[in-house]
């Protein structure tokens, strides 16, 4: 059984798919849930803040984070780094709250890694035109960064089986429904309550579970 009372979710899912605006309105809405902030090597995009997408840095800085062992995980994604600060999840899990990661298939399998009983969640788009039409439309990216996202989703694709659960993104409420379902039934999860209650577990004389 887990020391750590504090569940990880790891969200992933191809570029247009929705993720991040699903992530963010969950955070809105589920204020014990601590988002994860990567670092990367990616340019800001316009509307971006230094510190709340991401905390923007140099391939000097990663790398320097990468050696000092200071990342949980980190990926080459469409040609940028990412990864994942080690300490702040650490101490937040172990504090008992619940951390949410915004990660590629990539990092997803270096978490379980270190977080075995990590929760992975998979956004898929209701259809490939519906993707390619998301990305253009978000209007963030030129015309080659959207032509290698596209392909690119294929890949991402292929990793759907690695994660517990599948949600398509067609109706953005349900959706959005169903990342809050997922969140609850993890809370609830033996291997959560006994940490969380574990007088009541105690006084109960519930064994531990094998
Ligand atoms: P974007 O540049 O669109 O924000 O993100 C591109 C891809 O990088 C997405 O699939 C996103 O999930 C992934 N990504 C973002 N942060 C991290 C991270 O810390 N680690 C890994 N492995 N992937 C990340």
């Amino acid at each position: 059984m887990s020391e750590r009372p504090g569940n990880v979710f790891m969200v992933v899912a191809p570029s247009g798919a929705g993720k991040s605006t699903l992530v963010k309105a969950l955070l809105d809405r589920d204020e014990s849930l601590v988002l994860s902030v990567s670092c990367t090597t990616r340019p800001p995009r316009k509307g971006e803040v230094d510190g709340r997408e991401y905390r923007f840095i140099s391939t000097e800085q990663f790398d320097k984070l990468r050696q000092g062992q200071a990342l949980l995980e980190w990926a080459e994604v469409h040609g940028n780094f990412y990864g994942t600060p080690l300490d702040r999840i650490d101490q937040a899990t172990r504090e008992g709250h619940d951390v949410l990661l915004e990660i590629d298939w990539q990092g997803a399998r270096q978490v379980r890694q270190r977080y075995p009983d990590a929760i992975g969640i998979f956004i898929l788009p209701p259809s490939i035109e519906e993707l390619e039409h998301r990305l253009k439309a978000r209007g963030q990216d030129a015309p080659p960064v959207i032509a290698r996202r596209l392909l690119a989703a294929g890949g991402e694709i292929a990793h759907a089986p690695e994660c517990e659960y599948v949600i398509i993104n067609q109706e953005f409420s349900v959706a959005l429904a169903e990342l809050a379902q997922i969140v609850s039934a993890a809370r609830l999860r033996f291997s959560s309550q006994a940490v969380r209650h574990a007088p009541l577990f105690a006084q109960l004389g519930i064994p531990a579970a094998h």
